[in-house]
């Protein structure tokens, strides 16, 4: 299972000392970055960032999207939500930035979780998910801290890293784990060039 790594305009990918830099991405003082929102593509070792192209409008309540974890603080997880899988389907471009409180059932997360979650309230622009409700709200792709590698789904609630074989239980796992709603064609991304 590879990774698909969503970037955003400006996000620094790399280094012209590791990297050739492709189609989709700036190189300023060595520094490459993405021109896009969209998708980043490794090639041996050239890096191009291929732009989302279907976008839809910011998020509803009650509406179940996709995001990344980007980080906490204090009393919430910081979430970047993607796209929008349930009852619309198309990508949020930009990538809406939401909160997600620290409550029990939204615990056990971490940054680069790829996460269901469901839209709890808009209130003067500020967008707050949760992951409480139904069996496919929750993670559906994690990576061990230790080592990187996704995490594969074990017996229960639990997620086994296939590397180096240490277990984590503290996940609200969801019923879709392993999804990739990229890959499965639901939503359509990718600008078709040649
Ligand atoms: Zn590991």
């Amino acid at each position: 299972m590879r990774r698909i790594r969503v970037t955003v305009p400006g996000e620094s990918l790399g280094v012209v000392e590791e990297y050739i830099p492709g189609d989709g991405v700036l190189e300023s003082g060595g520094i490459i970055t993405s021109k896009y929102h969209g998708i980043l593509k490794e090639n041996n070792n050239r890096i191009s960032v291929e732009p989302f192209k279907k976008h839809i409008f910011p998020p509803r309540v009650g509406e179940i999207a996709l995001g990344e974890i980007r980080g906490a603080d204090r009393n919430s997880f910081l979430v970047h939500l993607v796209a929008i899988v349930r009852p619309r389907r198309g990508l949020l471009a930009p990538p809406v930035v939401a909160t997600m409180s620290k409550r029990p059932a939204n615990l056990g997360v971490r940054p680069s979780d790829v996460v269901l979650v469901k839209v709890e309230s808009i209130k003067g622009g500020q967008v707050t998910v949760t992951l409480a409700g139904s069996h496919e709200l929750g993670v559906i792709r994690s990576f061990c801290p230790h080592c990187g590698t996704p995490l594969v789904k074990g017996v229960g609630f639990t997620l086994i890293c296939p590397s180096c074989g240490k277990i984590f239980l503290e996940k609200k796992i969801s019923s879709k784990y392993g999804w990739n709603p990229f890959r499965d064609g639901l939503i359509k991304y990718v600008e078709r060039k040649r």
